[in-house]
């Protein structure tokens, strides 16, 4: 199977080089030529495995150009239950008869990015060797939070590989900014960027885009390369978990094999969710995708309108994972919905970049509102969502997960659909302490603490365990205590290479 851009169909790579590269150099995004398909007895088949057998089965699809072997050593060296302290790895969670969360937060970083950022630098570091690459490859990011320590943890000791994060002085919480300073390995770099999110991003960006400078890695053996969301070795390992899914409802006597199952997604960049449509087109029976946005709600407005219009206020919501205002993989879906018209795509993201908007024709829309379902919830029903389930269950879920069940109560509100439904969670409600013991211990319990005396109270609270990778941070050791302005990056990046 090879891979083509969204934006140009006459391009063919194999997988290895569209993970080595990122991005198609048109701009487009790498999709699969053909979605292939599995039978209902392959994924009954697929019931008894464990999760790790069942990714090698479902990467093996698509990353045809990979060796079975290969492909499971990946796997194998990314899921295990040393760093998802469960066999398990994505458990489901029974709240009552039809629903159950997806807790894709087992990881070293304690969210659902590790699903694919532990994967990635193997399928990675594979594919540039079967390209015939002899440079050492350097991942740059520029991180808000999590996608930087998620990146950190995958590319830690992964030979071959280099990685260094920048994340600004001012723009991280303290349990972020001490998840990455506190980084080992023998292959990592961080440091803090005087300025905010932009500015360290921006900074990065200079240096992918300077010649000049690629030529000096080049000449000391390194190249370039990133690990950000629209690599299609970040996708489809999410496709995984949701075959897992349905498998562990199957074998869990929940739903009988060929039984179609909803799924409900917390979105911002419409990864997870695209995971899911490509399982969906793949054979798995599924009903309905529910694309749940918070306050940012440019795509549940896409998915009731056909009108995509990122011409509004960018707003700071309690799910920050979310705030999102151009959702990057939905070029992947437009071009599968539209039969993959590469033509139109490129127009389309050509408007948006132009003009912020466009609009897809009847047939798309009518297309789109039979996969999906959109809905979004503001930061009060998000906290009261929390609470409220709490309260009748027990079950304590984080910001990002309370608005995937919100928007779910509206859907069941609305259709009267009976289907049993998954809703993903997306990170542990540790990760976002604050608004989580507000929620469920009123605002008083969460004042005057700072971010670790959060943990212990919402331990207590809960009842839960402090995830372990957390729970350490205190006592661990400060590795990295550089601190550069936007003009520095440069000689930090040319200090860690050692570049002459
Ligand atoms: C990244 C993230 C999301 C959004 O996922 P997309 O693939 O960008 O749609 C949701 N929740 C959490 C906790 C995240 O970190």
């Amino acid at each position: 199977m090879n891979y083509t851009s969204t934006r140009n169909k006459s391009l063919s790579v194999t997988s290895a080089e569209a993970i080595k590269t990122g991005l198609a150099p048109d701009g487009g995004l790498f999709v699969p030529n053909e979605i292939p398909q599995m039978t209902q007895e392959e994924i009954g088949a697929l019931a008894s495995m464990s999760y790790t057998d069942r990714a090698v089965k479902i990467l093996e699809q698509f990353l045809t150009d990979f060796t079975g072997a290969e492909l499971s050593e990946c796997a194998h060296n990314a899921y295990n239950k040393i760093k998802f302290e469960t066999d398990e790895i994505a458990p489901l969670y029974k709240l009552k008869d039809n629903t159950y969360f997806l807790e894709l937060w087992h990881g070293p970083t304690c969210a659902f990015k590790d699903m694919a950022l532990q994967i990635l630098p193997h399928l990675l570091k594979k594919s540039v060797l079967k390209t015939g690459e002899t440079k050492e490859v350097v991942i740059l990011v520029a991180t808000s939070g999590d996608t930087g320590k998620a990146a950190l943890e995958g590319f830690k000791d992964v030979d071959g590989t280099r990685i260094i994060v920048f994340y600004p002085e001012n723009g991280v919480s303290s349990i972020q900014k001490r998840q990455m300073i506190t980084q080992e390995g023998n292959n990592v770099d961080v440091a803090a960027v005087m300025g905010n999110f932009d500015d360290a991003q921006s900074g990065v960006k200079q240096i992918f885009n300077d010649k000049e400078y690629a030529q000096v890695l080049e000449r000391n053996n390194f190249m370039l390369s990133s690990a950000n969301s629209i690599n299609w070795g970040r996708l489809v390992p999410q496709i995984v978990y949701y075959f897992s899914a349905y498998c562990n409802l199957c074998k869990n006597d929940e739903i009988k094999l060929g039984e179609p199952v909803n799924f409900v997604v917390p979105t911002g960049n419409f990864g997870n969710i695209l995971a899911a449509y490509y399982a969906k087109e793949m054979g798995l029976p599924i009903h309905k995708l529910i694309c749940a946005s918070n306050e940012n709600n440019i795509l549940t407005d896409f998915i009731r309108t056909g009108v995509y219009d990122k011409n509004r206020p960018f707003k700071t919501t309690s799910s920050p994972s979310m705030d999102i205002l151009i959702s990057s993989n939905l070029e992947r879906f437009l071009y599968q919905a539209t039969g993959c018209d590469d033509v139109r795509v490129a127009t389309w993201m050509k408007e948006l970049a132009e003009t912020g908007r466009y609009e897809v024709p009847d047939v798309t829309k009518a297309k789109i509102k039979e996969i999906f379902y959109g809905g979004f919830c503001d930061d009060a029903e998000t906290l009261a969502t929390i609470s409220a389930v709490s309260k009748e269950t027990g079950y304590v879920m984080d910001t990002h997960t309370a608005v995937a069940k919100c928007v779910y109560k509206q859907y069941k509100e609305e259709t009267g659909d009976a289907t049993k439904t998954v809703i993903v969670s997306t990170a542990s409600p540790f990760k976002f302490t604050d608004n989580v013991l507000t929620a469920i211990a009123g605002k008083e319990a969460a004042e005057g603490l700072d971010d670790f005396e959060l943990l212990d109270a919402l331990a207590e609270k809960s009842g839960l365990t402090i995830p372990a990778s957390l729970a350490g941070l205190t006592n661990k050791p400060i590795i990295f205590s550089t601190t550069c302005d936007k003009t520095e990056m440069y000689d930090v990046v040319s200090h860690m290479l050692n570049l002459s």
